[in-house]
């Protein structure tokens, strides 16, 4: 089976761990002091904040920025679940705006109509690895005061006009296994305003101020110094791991380009994408139906899968919770992506990809 993703582990890696393992230093050390400073400095933030998750990387940034009960913060409802939910677990109200026909991401056009005066943040995700309209966010926030935390998780060195993504706004990241860099489990935050880390340094670690003075409620969201030995090797390999996925995706484009039906990625000319997935679109103009053809793909070992097959303002949490939008673009996006192996562990195995597809569209 050709996977959809495969963590890239090297001897570095394991040498890293096994020095972290013989210091006897495991927790919240001087390899996590030293990945944070380091992140900061690839994607070009003042300071870095290291935290156990993604989740907990966009959780903590809405506390640190002050949201919760009674406020209200604009997102997207096709990306994981993780980022409407980090907005419930700070007591804030997750409000959905429809998505972009082409990138798949936020559309700016969409927020204005949602914002009240309720709205603190906007929660822009930057989807399959390629930047959102970050000039039209950005430009958003400005006139109505309100924050940007970016949803960065599937986003590790992707730019907009040669700025990194998580550098616009309060950045968030995730290093699980699936994404373009890993420490296992493992999430980050990146800002230029001291405040904000320095809120986000006390929450992660129950509220302490110094040793054993609590100035507020705060949780265990620490990073292990194995996870970032980890990272700070990932970190070194992650613009080599990102040309291999865009050389992929080029490959992808040019294979899949002429088939009917079949829509490859649309990538702006203002961004660097850096393939977290490659997603192509199964219109009614194709000869089977998407799920018919992933069907097909799995059944000759290649892992095609739906992100995401149910939007979040559908999933059965939300509907509960009295969620009833219509967000047409996002439900028809749901009903057509397919995402494909573009993952820089794939050699050869990018042609079997081309050759498979091409052969199950001749033989319909
Ligand atoms: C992976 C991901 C998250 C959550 O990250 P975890 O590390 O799994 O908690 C959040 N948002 C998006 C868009 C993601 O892809």
């Amino acid at each position: 089976m050709i996977a959809i993703s495969s963590p890239f582990i090297g001897d570095e890696e394991i040498k890293a761990v096994e020095e972290v393992l013989r210091s006897g230093n495991l927790a919240q050390g001087r390899k996590v002091a030293e990945f944070e400073e380091a992140y900061a400095a690839y994607v070009g933030t003042k300071y870095a904040v290291a935290v156990s998750s993604g989740t907990t990387a966009l959780h903590l940034s809405l506390l640190a920025h002050g949201i919760g009960e009674g406020d209200e913060v604009i997102t997207t409802p096709f990306s994981f679940i993780a980022t409407a939910n980090a907005i419930l677990f700070a007591g804030a109200k997750p409000v959905f705006a429809d998505i972009d026909e082409k990138s798949f991401n936020l559309d700016p056009e969409k927020i204005e109509e949602k914002i009240t005066s309720k709205t603190k943040a906007l929660i822009p995700v930057h989807l399959y690895g390629q930047p959102c309209d970050m000039d039209r966010i950005m430009e958003i926030a400005r006139k109505y005061s309100l924050v940007v935390i970016e949803d960065a998780c599937q986003a590790h060195g992707a730019e907009y006009k040669g700025k990194k993504a998580g550098s616009f706004g309060t950045g968030c990241f995730s290093f699980y296994p699936t994404k373009n860099m890993t420490t296992g489990e493992g999430g980050m935050i990146t800002t230029d305003y001291p405040v904000i880390a320095a809120r986000a340094r006390m929450l992660r670690n129950h509220g302490q101020k110094e040793r054993y003075l609590h100035e507020v409620l705060g949780y265990n969201f620490r990073m292990t110094d194995i996870a970032a030995a980890i990272g700070l090797c990932q970190l070194k390999k992650l613009d080599h791991f990102n040309e291999q996925r865009r050389k992929n995706a080029e490959m992808l484009n040019q294979g899949l380009k002429d088939i009917k039906g079949i829509r490859t990625p649309c990538v702006s000319p203002a961004v660097k994408h850096v393939f977290h997935q490659y997603t192509i679109r199964v219109t009614g103009d194709f000869a089977i139906s998407r799920d018919a053809l992933r069907e097909k793909l799995i059944k000759e070992g290649i892992a095609a899968e739906i992100y995401y097959p149910l939007p979040i303002h559908h999933q059965p949490l939300y509907r509960r919770l009295g969620y009833n939008d219509h967000l047409p673009q996002t439900e028809k996006a749901a009903q057509e992506v397919l995402s494909l192996p573009v993952h820089p562990a794939l050699g050869e195995e990018i042609f079997k990809i081309l050759s498979v597809v091409r052969r199950i569209v001749k033989e319909l």
